[in-house]
């Protein structure tokens, strides 16, 4: 099949690559020149294993394109993917700003090259209950081509992409016509071999399937730090807890992990979405609402244990900050909990020496463009700082003369340190371990002080 995947980020690049590695003619156009030009050498923008090797292997055998013209991408296809950013608007629903807008050029498109073929176009990007009943009319208006549309929500995962799509759980087709069925049952035939089902069903549902889906993943981890923050007040230990939970077949271990809050780019504004969706439709969303509260809270915890142990003023202070992306194997830092906590540091006055495997380029957008606050770029010969934040080349080099060393992404490489050389650098053996992966006991042996999440 010839596909056109409109926005080449986490979600449209993998999706176009394991597309082409099935066989299928896939061309990936993006806004963004650099992006394209960069994929056009077979060199990934983003941090995702084993997604490099897959785009030069489908970009040497032709089946990979890259575009910056959506005339090219649209007038060559005969399914067109929309992997745009939703990202929140001011009030927390979902943007749908560069949906509309695409879709209404591809209608444009679609009329001027008076194309008469069937074209499917199928929104990845996760939006609103309602939004393909939106883009009906939005085709109705601007073309008279034969344009069908269909939700496919994506499921994959950022650190674990690949593999995700390649083997998915399930895949969920929200289609109100049959030959918008046939296409994608027949695209996704090679993925499901295994025996993963292919739902299919109207679009609204499947619009709703992903909010659910990632509203309740998020449930799961802002009540276990509920339950954190009870163990630790009332002396019991939510590993333990957690542990025992999790063998309950009704419940299960995972996303049972207490930490420092949930981020990334897609549970906070879904959440949020959803939301908004409620009150649009004037449905109380009280659990979702919580949740959402409750991990606002729970990304201010470390700092507050910092400010405990330290006191409310940490001029002077040190802290190194091992992990920066929203979660280990991505180097995304949208909404990342590394800000919340780095930015309370700073604004109590405290330098921050942070480490991360591959999240240091993109972290340095983030407070360099003034989204962390207190955290101003000065420049001066060449030299970019960061305020009071630097960035360390490995994470041992972070500890140096740190008053205490906070974890906050639980990257493989911080699980097992070497703690005799750890201590040594340190001013002050303190840890702060945000997501409960040390031994208390051992370190407390060792002789640092530790704190985590809920523990005793
Ligand atoms: P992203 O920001 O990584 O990628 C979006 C891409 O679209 C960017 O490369 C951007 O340059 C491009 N773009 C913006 N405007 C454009 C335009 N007018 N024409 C062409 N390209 C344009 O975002 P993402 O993480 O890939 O997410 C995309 C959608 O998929 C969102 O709705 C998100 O909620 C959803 N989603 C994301 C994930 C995830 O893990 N990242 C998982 C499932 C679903």
């Amino acid at each position: 099949m010839n596909i056109a995947i409109i926005g080449t980020g986490y979600v449209g690049l993998v999706t176009g690559t394991c597309f082409a590695e099935t066989g299928n003619h896939v061309i990936c156009m993006d806004v963004v020149k650099e992006k394209i030009s960069k994929l056009r050498k077979g060199v990934s923008p983003i941090y995702e294993p084993g997604l490099d090797s897959l785009i030069f292997k489908n970009l040497t055998t032709k089946r990979l394109n890259f575009t910056t013209s959506l005339d090219d991408a649209v007038i060559s296809s005969n399914v067109i993917f929309l992997c745009l950013p939703t990202p929140p608007g001011a009030d927390g629903s979902a943007d749908l700003k560069y949906v509309k807008e695409v879709s209404e050029k591809i209608g444009r498109i679609l009329n001027e090259n008076s194309i008469s073929d069937y074209k499917l176009v199928v929104t990845k990007s996760t939006v609103p209950v309602g939004t393909a009943d939106e883009l009906r009319d939005i085709f109705r208006k601007y073309s008279n081509a034969r344009i069908g549309v269909a939700s496919n929500p994506e499921f994959l995962k950022e650190g674990n992409a690949v593999q995700d799509f390649m083997f998915p759980d399930r895949v969920v087709i929200g289609v109100d016509e049959p030959q918008a069925e046939k296409i994608l049952r027949e695209l996704y035939e090679p993925f499901v071999r295994t025996g993963a089902p292919v739902l299919v069903m109207d679009s609204r549902s499947a619009e709703m399937v992903k909010y659910a889906a990632n509203a309740f993943l998020a449930t799961r981890i802002s009540f276990m730090n509920e339950i954190a923050r009870l163990c630790e007040n009332l002396g019991a230990d939510v590993e333990k807890v957690r542990t025992a939970i999790g063998y309950d077949n009704r419940i299960g271990p995972k996303f049972l992990f207490p930490g420092i809050g949930w981020g990334g780019s897609c549970f906070p504004k879904d959440v949020k979405a959803l939301i908004k969706m409620g009150e649009q439709a004037s449905v109380e969303t009280a659990i979702v609402s919580a949740v959402n509260a409750v991990n606002d809270e729970q990304k201010k915890l470390i700092p507050q244990k910092v400010k405990k142990h330290f006191g409310q003023n940490l001029a002077g202070k040190k802290f190194a900050v091992w992990g920066l992306s929203f979660k280990p194997k991505t180097d995304d830092m949208r909404e990342a909990p590394s800000i919340v906590v780095i930015n309370e540091l700073v604004s109590a006055g405290a330098n921050v020496v942070a480490f991360d495997p591959v999240a240091i380029e993109r972290a340095k957008e983030v407070f360099s463009t003034g989204k962390a606050a207190g955290l101003k770029v000065t420049s001066s010969k060449g030299v970019r700082k960061y305020g009071k934040i630097e960035f360390a080349k490995d994470q041992y080099a972070a500890l140096k003369d740190a008053d205490a060393l906070i974890l906050v992404t639980e990257w493989q490489e911080f699980r097992e340190p070497d703690l005799n050389l750890m201590k040594k650098y340190m001013k002050e053996p303190v840890i702060f371990d945000g997501r409960n992966i040390y031994n208390p006991e051992r370190l407390r042996e060792l002789g640092f002080v530790y704190y985590g999440i809920g523990r005793r």
